[in-house]
């Protein structure tokens, strides 16, 4: 992004969206298990590289671990709108996927046969899955202060980025994660369930740079809710690097949440962000105080160090009015404008109307509304919301349809994203990557080499070897 000024490089800022995808089938004559409709989706990329872990030619990352939820992990971004058009390509590459795999299903279970590609996080027998936001923080970050000081920012967040679903008793939620979470931080996702992971991985240069790794936000349909939870969540993050690089306050302070796992849920069932939460300092504050207070921080950060931050988030501007607008909206009970970029509130608008026209609207059509929201494969309802005007998309079709092959330019998925189509187009090639690392075989021949810069896209001699070697096959 060199047409923006430079920025003060500590605030500088990776971004990464892993999103997990749920499966079902619907009108087959005998259902195929979640599993086998999976591995059917995955048939192509198998067949092209032996595994059904790989990266892709826009420097993503799209596998299946064991189980059923085929995953798609964006490339480094340094800006949301970037890390946005990746998760849009994802969403995409998968719903591809599953059409393509619809097909082989058909020819096996049934002409009749759907396949449902769930972009939510909980399942119909009530099991949650994931969507982690990655972002690249400062190491001299104390944990115990993203304890105290961005976790009651995450809880209350929902109120804009929530994704929202009916629980089994009929009753409305904000957020579809919130009660699968309990602990705020912790370095295990199996012993315990935490909202922040410390697993300490930090996919860079270890003694600078920490992956803080959040795991208890939905997956957004809403173009506009993915851009809003990374944009504000940098923003509150650059407070917290800025004041502890400066030795400054924060501003925060008096935030921190007395029992954040209870807290989580109360938001949750809470549509009108006015539930008092129990404070650790004794005192209580509800959502939308709480939110008040942050976007007022990162309002007076923006305004004192707009500059700094400029490189990042240029749109920071945009961000702080969206933000103020939602929390008034929530605060007014009029979700009209909400509805139009926020998922929870979409979904509650349109069962709404469709209870007016319905007035025995039962439990399990909703459920199916519920459902066909999230579907990327078969669904109608968000399409449809799109179509009419009721849902704000931020890109062009366009734009998501160059970004499948097309990685970031300013990181190193630029590098890895040219690797991955040159292997790809080399005869006799076998290649691996990851994030930090990319090695090709041809004829005999092998050649590999570290990526360990995030920030970094210029090809370092390690690089220009390999991608040497595969043009070397590829002219012989
Ligand atoms: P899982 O949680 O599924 O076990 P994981 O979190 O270790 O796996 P991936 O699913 O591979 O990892 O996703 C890693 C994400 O982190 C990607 O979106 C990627 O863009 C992002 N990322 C890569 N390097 C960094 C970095 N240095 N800092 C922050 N994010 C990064
Ligand atoms: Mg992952
Ligand atoms: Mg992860």
């Amino acid at each position: 992004m060199s047409d923006l000024p430079q920025a003060d490089p500590s605030l500088r800022r990776i971004f990464g969206i892993e999103t997990e995808y749920g499966i079902s089938v619907t009108g087959a004559e005998r259902e195929p298990d979640p599993g086998t409709v999976a591995m059917l989706m995955f048939r192509p990329v198998v067949a092209a590289t032996r595994s059904t872990n790989t990266y892709t030619a826009n420097g993503s990352r799209l596998y299946l671990d064991v189980g059923s939820h085929p995953e798609y992990a964006t490339a480094e971004a340094t800006r949301p709108i970037d890390a946005l058009r990746m998760d849009a390509a994802g969403e995409r590459t998968m719903r591809r996927m599953a059409l393509d795999a619809q097909e082989l299903v058909r020819s096996e279970y049934g002409a009749n046969a759907r396949v449902h590609l769930y972009k939510n996080n909980v399942d119909s027998a009530g099991h949650s899955f994931g969507c982690h936001e990655n972002y690249l923080v400062r190491r001299d970050i104390p944990l115990s202060l993203l304890g105290r000081e961005l976790i009651p920012f995450l809880i209350t967040r929902q109120l804009y980025t929530g994704a929202g679903t009916w629980a089994a008793d009929g009753s409305f939620r904000l957020s579809q994660r919130a009660d699968f979470l309990d602990d705020a931080i912790s370095s295990s996702t199996t012993r315990s369930r935490p909202m922040i992971n410390t697993r300490d991985e930090p996919l860079a240069n270890s003694d600078m740079y920490r992956r803080l790794h959040v795991i208890l936000g939905d997956s957004n349909r809403s173009q506009i809710a993915t851009w809003m939870k990374l944009t504000c969540t940098h923003l509150v993050l650059c407070i917290l690097e800025y004041a502890v690089h400066h030795g400054l306050e924060t501003g925060l302070q008096g935030m921190e949440l007395a029992d954040p796992g209870k807290a989580i849920k109360i938001v949750a069932r809470d549509m009108t962000g006015t539930v008092p939460l129990d404070m650790a300092d004794g005192t209580r504050k509800c959502a939308l105080e709480i939110q008040g207070v942050y976007l007022r921080e990162a309002d007076r950060f923006v305004r004192e160090h707009g500059d700094d931050v400029a490189l990042d988030v240029a749109d920071a501007p945009e961000c702080l009015e969206l933000w103020a607008k939602a929390l008034d909206s929530v605060h007014f009970a009029d979700i009209t404008e909400l509805s139009s970029w926020v998922d929870w509130a979409a979904k509650y608008r349109f069962v709404q109307s469709m209870k007016l026209r319905h007035p025995d609207l039962g439990a399990a059509r909703i459920r199916q509304f519920d459902l066909d929201y999230h579907d990327v494969a078969n669904g109608h309802i968000f399409e449809s919301l799109v179509a009419h005007d009721q849902m704000r998309l931020m890109l062009d079709d366009a734009s998501v349809d160059a970004a499948l092959d097309t990685p970031p330019a300013d990181t190193r998925a630029a590098l890895r994203g040219a690797f991955v189509a040159a292997a790809g187009k080399t005869p006799g090639c076998t290649w691996s990557a990851d994030w930090t690392h990319v090695a090709a075989s041809v004829d005999g021949r092998q050649a590999e080499t570290q990526l360990l810069d995030p920030f970094d896209p210029t090809p370092t001699p390690g690089y220009e070897r390999v991608m040497e070697l595969l043009q070397a096959a590829k002219t012989a």
